[in-house]
C-alpha cells in the first residue's frame, strides 16, 4: 500500500530576504500571499493534507525589526528597518497560518527555522541554531501548535541533533540519486526520463536517522523544470511535470513506498501555475478513489515509521 505526501515550503519574503535588494524576485513576492491562498483552497477542494512548513517569523503580528540578541549575522534583519522596509504582508503572516489551522484538513504545520537561515551555511552556529528553532516552537506555541515536521531552508541540511533536541521528529531530506534541487533550476536527466522512457520520479523510503529523526525524502520537486522548457515541452507532450507527477502517484498506488511531492508557496504565480497544482490533485484524488492509496503528511508518516520500529524490535 503506497502513500502521497504533498509539502510546501512557505516562506513568502522570507525566502528572499538574504538576496541583495536588487536582486530580490519582487513580482515572485508581491505573488507570494495569493500563491500561498491558491494552495491552501486546493488542497481544501480536494480533501488533501499537507504538511507546510512555515518560516517561525511568519506567526508574529509585529516586530521592531530589531530582533536583539538573536545571533545571525549582522544585517540578517535589515530588510525589516530603515526608510523601505519589505512590506509588512510578507513578513507577518498570523491570518494565513491561522487559516491553516482552523481548516477541516487536518494539515501539518511544521518549520523552515524562524528566519530562514541556511543551516549549512558557515554563519549558522550551533547557537544560531539553536535559537531559531526555540524561537520557531515558542511562535508556534503561542498559537497552540505542537510541531513536529521540519523543512531546511534552500534544502541545505545541517544541525540535525538540534532538531531532536527541539522536538521535531521528521525532516525532508535530500532527493534519491543526488539530484539536489536548489531551486528553479532545470534538470534536463529528468526532463529526459518524463518525455521519453517515461520512468516515474522516485518512491522513497523514510528511514530513522542517527538522532531518532524520521527522514522523508522528496521524490519531485513540482516546479523543478525551467518555464522556457516547460512551454516548449507543454505544446508537444503537454506539462512534463504533470506527467512526471501522475507517474509517481501511480506508481505509489501500485507499489509500497511514498511518492513525496514538494514545493514553494511562491512557486504559483500565475493561472497556469495553479492549473498544474489542481490537476496534480485531482489525480491524486481520483487515484485513491480507485486504489488503497493513502495521502499522508510528514508527520503522520514519521509517527508511522517509528511505530513499526518500535513493534519490529
Ligand atoms: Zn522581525
Amino acid at each position: 500500500m503506497g502513500t502521497v505526501v504533498i509539502s510546501i515550503d512557505a516562506a513568502l519574503g522570507w525566502g528572499f530576504h538574504d538576496y541583495p535588494a536588487a536582486e530580490r524576485p519582487t513580482e515572485r513576492i508581491a505573488r507570494s500571499r495569493w500563491g500561498w491562498k491558491r494552495l491552501a483552497e486546493t488542497l481544501k477542494a480536494f480533501e488533501l493534507p499537507a504538511t507546510w512548513a512555515v518560516v517561525g517569523h511568519l506567526f508574529e503580528h509585529d516586530c521592531a525589526g530589531a530582533h536583539v540578541g538573536h545571533p545571525t549575522p549582522s544585517g540578517w534583519f535589515a530588510h525589516e528597518r530603515g526608510d523601505d522596509p519589505m512590506d509588512a504582508r510578507y513578513r507577518f503572516a498570523p491570518d494565513l497560518i491561522g487559516d491553516l489551522i482552523e481548516s477541516d484538513i487536518a494539515h501539518d504545520i511544521g518549520s523552515q527555522t524562524y528566519s530562514h537561515v541556511d543551516l549549512s551555511a558557515d554563519y549558522a552556529t550551533e547557537t544560531l541554531a539553536r535559537s531559531e528553532c526555540d524561537r520557531t516552537v515558542e511562535a508556534a506555541e503561542a498559537a497552540g501548535l505542537s510541531m513536529a515536521s521540519f523543512v531546511f531552508p534552500r534544502n541545505q541540511m545541517g544541525h540535525r541533533e538540534v532538531l531532536a533536541e527541539s522536538g521535531f521528529r521528521c525532516y525532508r531530506g535530500t532527493e534519491p540519486e543526488t539530484t539536489v534541487d536548489r531551486g528553479y533550476s532545470t534538470s534536463l536527466r529528468r526532463l529526459v526520463q518524463a518525455t521519453v522512457v517515461r520512468d516515474p520520479p522516485p518512491l522513497v523510503d523514510p528511514t530513522v536517522d542517527e538522532y531518532g529523526l524520521v527522514n522523508v525524502p522528496p521524490s519531485l520537486y513540482l516546479f523543478g523544470f525551467g518555464d522556457r522548457t516547460r512551454r516548449a515541452l507543454a505544446a508537444t507532450v503537454g506539462d512534463p511535470v504533470l506527467r512526471q507527477a501522475r507517474l509517481g502517484v501511480d506508481a505509489a498506488a501500485d507499489g509500497d513506498g511514498v511518492c513525496h511531492l514538494w514545493l514553494r508557496s511562491s512557486d504559483l504565480t500565475t493561472a497556469a501555475d495553479v492549473d498544474r497544482f489542481r490537476a496534480i490533485c485531482a489525480h491524486i484524488d481520483s487515484v485513491r478513489t480507485d486504489t488503497d492509496l493513502r495521502v499522508e503528511t510528514m508527520q503522520s508518516v514519521a509517527d508511522s515509521v517509528v511505530a513499526e520500529e518500535f513493534t519490529a524490535a
